[in-house]
């Protein structure tokens, strides 16, 4: 049971969160309880992409597929390719799964318990608890970035992170109300995004500047505090551009799993840890070409690594048996490329427009 004081916090935040609500196209008015459809969505838009950039992408979706059953129904290409630039495309593959999972399923209606939720595809503890508060208003207790800032100054836990989770967790459900707790978690992303911001936080807006610690120590921007990040490998490949005679380039799809599984790309070897001998390369080629000549390289950063791409381009007169599809460069709109391959794109036509 939420004592005194506690009571009085969950009121401070919602009577700002009343005043200062951000509008965003995934919400409900004052009052309303939001599609559970948007929520989904947005939130897994949202993983690890600013809110400015979902914006866009969240209201081409919602138009285009206006209900989780037309998602279900779509292609995963045309779910893929509306999905280019917001990266992290296992996200897009679990967003489809799961609009089939809850379509075919639950004939639409995503269950409306955390415990059910989580057994959706691309659904973890976050996602669920997000849904199971905003869109059922269940006194959940979704932890993102934002609130994690926000209860750990309140609180001021000085656990770093990952380490920290655990009682910025606990302690941001303890704070967690029976009444509005849609609201509240809401209202505490709010608060993280627009006052209680990484730095500088303006604790004279806050509701809760009376009752924060680390605004009490003098010490708020000091949290969370983080463990050092290690240092994040490279790797390295080679992508083969290869044209047939009508300047059609060959195009294939990468495996359904791993990193950017079910997208489209110009055939590449794997991508190690040493880099590639070019000459040795060339066996790893979808096909044999005569005249294969190196285009500079492609940079990237992914999660995890650092990714270093030699591309090589070479002609093939006939086009080939390779798998895959032979199309022309104006029509690479229509192709599902990962920006990587994108840059890929740009590097071997730059060149030659050089
Ligand atoms: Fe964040 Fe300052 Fe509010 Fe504390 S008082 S929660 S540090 S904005």
């Amino acid at each position: 049971m939420a004592h005194p004081p506690q009571d009085a916090r969950v009121a401070e935040l919602l009577a700002w969160y009343d005043r200062h609500r951000r509008v965003l196209p995934w919400r409900a008015p004052p009052g309303r309880r939001a599609e559970p459809y948007h929520v989904w969505l947005s939130e897994i838009m949202l993983q690890q992409t600013t809110v400015a950039t979902v914006k866009s992408y969240f209201d081409h979706f919602v138009a285009r597929w206006p209900r989780i059953e037309d998602l279900a129904a779509a292609d995963l290409d045309e779910v893929l390719h509306a999905w280019q630039g917001l990266g992290y495309y296992a996200r897009a593959r679990n967003l489809h799964k799961c609009a089939r999972v809850v379509a075919g399923d639950f004939t639409g209606r995503f269950p409306e318990t955390e415990e059910a939720l989580l057994g959706l595809p691309g659904v973890g503890p976050y996602t669920a608890a997000a849904i199971a508060a905003i869109a059922f208003d269940i006194p959940a207790s979704p932890v993102d970035g934002n609130i994690e800032r926000v209860v750990s100054r309140l609180r001021r836990i000085t656990d770093p992170l990952p380490t920290g989770k655990k009682p910025i967790q606990e302690a941001a459900r303890a704070l967690t109300p029976q009444q509005r707790p849609g609201d509240f978690a809401q209202a505490m992303m709010d608060l993280g995004a627009t006052v209680c911001t990484p730095k500088n936080p303006k604790c004279g807006l806050c509701p809760w500047e009376g009752a924060c610690a680390a605004k009490a120590a003098g010490d708020a921007d000091a949290w969370p505090a983080r463990a050092p990040k290690k240092a994040k490998p490279t790797r390295f490949g080679v992508a083969f551009w290869i044209e047939d005679a009508t300047g059609r380039v060959l195009l294939r799809r990468r495996p359904e799993k791993g990193l950017l599984g079910g997208m489209m790309e110009v055939p590449s070897t794997d991508w190690r840890d040493d880099p590639w001998d070019v000459q040795a390369a060339v066996a790893e080629a979808p096909v044999t070409s005569e005249d294969w000549a190196e285009k500079g390289e492609v940079r990237h950063t992914f999660t995890h690594f650092h990714l270093r791409l030699t591309v090589l381009c070479g002609g093939t007169p006939g086009g080939g048996n390779a798998d895959g599809v032979w199309v022309h460069p104006d029509e690479f709109g229509g192709q599902a490329l990962p920006t990587l391959m994108k840059k890929v794109v740009r590097q071997v036509l730059s060149d030659r427009a050089a």
